[in-house]
């Protein structure tokens, strides 16, 4: 793909530009475009021809141009892809928490690399692609990860309806290097876990939740904890490596509740001792109706994003609602609630606005320990607000 068109912008859209924000919205330009009928780069440049940035052009959506390098001479390559991926990983092991081996490299358009996710895990890599732009790139992205990183498997999770809005395909669960016959072990904070890079939700694993985990391990001692939603057990491992004197892990998927049971064995626990450590398959909104009052003390609620479009967000925030209540009816004086919402277009202050409500309804007064979000390896820029989804609130019945 070679740098065919300039794109000028008007003169107000260019300080966010500048600022770093990597979209730049149809209404944003000056320039006739209609005739790039095709995804390709482009130089953006601000009405008075100042040089902005290289970016990823698609005519088909309304983010025409998403920024991927601030340098005038930046080729976007094979090179490009390896020492920005190098770097990026670099970075952010200095960061990480010891003994993490599992964590997000790349985050997309907030890492200035648009519509590209890549995850690690040890030393197989899963990435996928969002965008149209980026999706041209793919050989080229394969082979900058080999030659970064020397990993023993590449795997690609592209199987993702985004795409859609793109104009591209969700395609097949690819490995694109090396041999991936069984689930992938790797560390958080020391703990081991297993990603099914193939098979599992996301690229395997919920990377996005490191945080929360660890917050729920320093308030699991002695508790009895519903980790609801569990997907792999995490949070309810981190609960029962930390003190818990049981732990139950609630998901509609057997799939994710044997990836549990592996992760619990793994790292000792007695997965036949179905007094501490329960997996149970069912539907958390069956489920909740017959768990009795009392009957734990520390309640973990992470479902899958309720809020998929605009024009759902009312009927999230009810149900947002509902789950809540019935979680803060369950727990008695002192118990505490682990929630989360990972629905982009839920703010954090709607959020919080969901669980005053839900407090209300519940009859219960509620303090507010903790506010947690995505990990900083999932890169969060202060320009960028479009790019956060996640937000936790930790709160306790008082
Ligand atoms: N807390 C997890 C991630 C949760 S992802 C972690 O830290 O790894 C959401 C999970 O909810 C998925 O595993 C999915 O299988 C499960 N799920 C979705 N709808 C459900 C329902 N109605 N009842 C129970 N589980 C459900």
């Amino acid at each position: 793909m070679e740098k065919l068109h300039a794109i000028r912008l008007k003169q107000q859209s260019s300080a966010p530009v500048l600022a770093g924000h990597p979209w730049v919205f149809s209404n944003a330009i000056i320039s006739d475009t209609s005739q790039i009928n095709e995804v390709c780069l482009v130089e953006i440049f601000s009405q008075d021809n100042a040089f902005l940035g290289i970016g990823m052009f698609n005519p088909r959506t309304s983010i025409k141009v998403r920024i991927i390098s601030k340098d005038k001479n930046a080729v976007i390559d094979k090179e490009f892809f390896e020492k920005r991926l190098f770097e990026l990983d670099k970075r952010k092991k200095e960061f990480l928490p010891d003994m993490t081996t599992g964590y997000r490299v790349c985050n997309a358009d907030s890492d200035m690399l648009p519509g590209l996710i890549i995850d690690r895990y040890e030393d197989t890599f899963v990435f996928q692609i969002h965008t149209a732009g980026m999706d041209v790139f793919r050989s080229d992205i394969v082979s900058a990860i080999k030659e970064a990183f020397n990993p023993s498997a590449i795997v690609e999770r592209s199987d993702i309806e985004a795409r859609k809005q793109e104009g591209l395909l969700d395609l097949p669960v690819s490995v694109r290097f090396g041999d991936v016959t069984e689930k992938i072990k790797f560390k958080e904070c020391g703990i081991t876990f297993f990603a099914d890079v193939l098979k599992g939700q996301k690229t395997g694993f919920f990377l996005d939740q490191r945080d929360t985990r660890r917050k729920c391990g320093e308030l699991s001692k002695e508790k009895n904890v519903m980790n609801l939603f569990s997907y792999s057990g995490g949070f309810g491992l981190y609960s029962a490596l930390n003190g818990a004197s049981s732990v139950a892990n609630i998901d509609i998927s057997e799939q994710a509740l044997k990836i549990a049971k592996e992760n619990f064995s793994e790292n000792g626990l007695n997965i036949n001792d179905g007094k501490k450590w329960q997996f149970i398959c069912a539907d958390v909104f069956d489920y909740l109706a017959d768990v009795p009052i009392g009957a734990y003390n520390l309640i973990i609620c992470d479902p899958p994003a309720f809020a998929k479009s605009n024009d759902k967000i009312e009927q999230a925030k009810k149900a947002y609602t509902d789950i809540n209540k019935k979680c803060l009816k369950i727990l008695n004086k002192g118990g505490i609630l682990i929630t989360s919402s990972c629905s982009g277009r839920l703010g954090l202050e709607d959020f919080r606005n969901v669980l005053k409500i839900a407090s209300g309804k519940a009859e219960k007064d509620v303090r507010v320990l903790d506010t947690i979000t995505a990990p900083f390896d999932h890169t969060e820029r202060l320009c960028f607000p479009e790019g956060r989804y996640l937000k936790t609130f930790v709160v306790e019945v008082i």
